[in-house]
């Protein structure tokens, strides 16, 4: 027989919602009609995306129209950047941090290229973003600030309400990537203030492709993908209703389940911790504050990758925080920006929990990890 796969990689993608799945093939099959058609045939596919929208909306404590639909999480961050940052031709400045995904970081060097400055915050060795720095940088010509309310690696989270409160005293608008954070802790847009919010449908047991965009309505923006008039005309495309149905069916269900779902996974993480500290490992454990089921680790001495390869033939599946060709050996640019130590750095490897992972999975997993590095 063959062994069961552990997978403790749910920051890089989680399991569809079979339920969400099932809510999905009546739009594939029966009701498949362009739900922007005029004919009786398209009520369904309408009512479905309109119904859609209003769950979503409650679940972030929006208003439905605020909610815009997306490809995912890179396409609402390249979107809020591009679609923002440079739409006014005297307020020209971006401020961002050096921890964000590469969806923020690289659709910010697009329009450094077009001539729009970005400065990029430090974080402290934690991941944290100081408000006091963001008050120090930020100036009259800043146009947009965004930080990510969740690290993907480390699982920080950010004081995203006092940053934000910082940007709009000086008239700049505040988006948050906050992919890795909606459908596990709790988020209301209104308590946090953000102008602009990124979310993608497959971090939170909803399909891939999938994602939607908060703007706060009065929000300047200019569309990033032009064509039709769907999405207020501000996002063109014909809607992908049946995913559109799952996501918004995966993210109440996640939120229905999340004081229940954040608690398992606290147990899960202090398993690990705990079985790790019992046999006296040298380990740094990065981030604060952490998202539920994020345990990132560096490791003295030790290539992080080897140890994914190990565990992957342990049936573990994880991420690395480095990686190595044939003649370097390379960190994150988020382990390197919290600035863990050189005999650290290169070890270091992220667990990421989900609902379905047990108590014995996480044993099995830290009883791999000791098994290796002492191999
Ligand atoms: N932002 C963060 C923080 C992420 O973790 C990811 C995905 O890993 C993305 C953006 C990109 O999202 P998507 O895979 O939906 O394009």
């Amino acid at each position: 027989m063959s062994k069961k796969m552990i997978y403790a990689d749910n920051a890089a993608t989680t399991k569809l919602n079979r339920d969400a799945f099932e809510e999905m093939i009546p739009f594939l099959l029966e009701n498949y009609a362009n739900a922007s058609q005029p004919y009786s045939f398209a009520r369904k596919a309408k009512k479905a995306l309109r119904e859609s929208r209003e769950i979503i909306a409650e679940c972030i404590g929006a208003c439905p129209e605020e909610i815009y639909f997306t490809s995912g999480g890179t396409e609402s961050d390249n979107w809020a950047i591009k679609g923002s940052g440079i739409s006014d031709s005297l307020k020209r400045a971006t401020i961002t941090s050096a921890i964000e995904h590469h969806a923020i970081l690289n659709a910010c060097a697009d329009i450094e290229r077009l001539g729009y400055p970005v400065s990029y915050l430090p974080v402290n060795s934690y991941g944290q973003v100081s408000p006091q720095t963001l008050f120090e940088w930020i100036s009259d010509n800043t146009r947009l600030v965004s930080i990510m309310l969740a690290n993907n690696e480390i699982g920080t989270i950010q004081d995203i309400h006092s940053l934000c409160s910082i940007a709009h005293s000086k008239g700049a608008i505040f988006h948050t990537d906050a992919v890795q954070a909606v459908g596990h802790i709790p988020i209301d847009v209104k308590a946090l203030g953000v102008d602009m919010l990124s979310a993608s449908a497959h971090k939170f047991n909803g399909p891939k492709g999938i994602g939607f965009l908060y703007i706060k309505s009065g929000t300047p923006i200019c569309s990033y993908i032009c064509g039709g008039m769907q999405e207020n005309g501000l996002r063109a495309g014909t809607e992908d209703v049946a995913s559109i149905v799952a996501m918004a069916y995966a993210l109440k269900s996640n939120c229905d389940n999340m004081n229940k779902n954040m608690s398992h996974l606290k147990s899960l993480e202090d398993v690990v911790i705990s079985v790790l500290n019992k046999e006296h490992i040298d380990y740094l454990r990065n981030g604060t504050n952490h998202l539920p089921g994020n345990v990132n680790l560096s490791f003295k001495g030790v290539e992080g990758e080897m140890l994914l390869h190990r565990l992957d033939l342990k049936g573990i599946c994880i991420s690395t925080g480095s990686a190595c060709d044939s003649q370097n050996q390379k960190a994150t640019h988020v382990i390197e920006a919290i600035g863990v130590a050189d005999e650290y750095k290169y070890g270091t490897i992220r667990l990421s929990f989900g609902s379905e992972n047990t108590l014995d999975e996480a044993k099995t997993i830290a009883n791999a990890i000791i098994s290796i590095l002492k191999s």
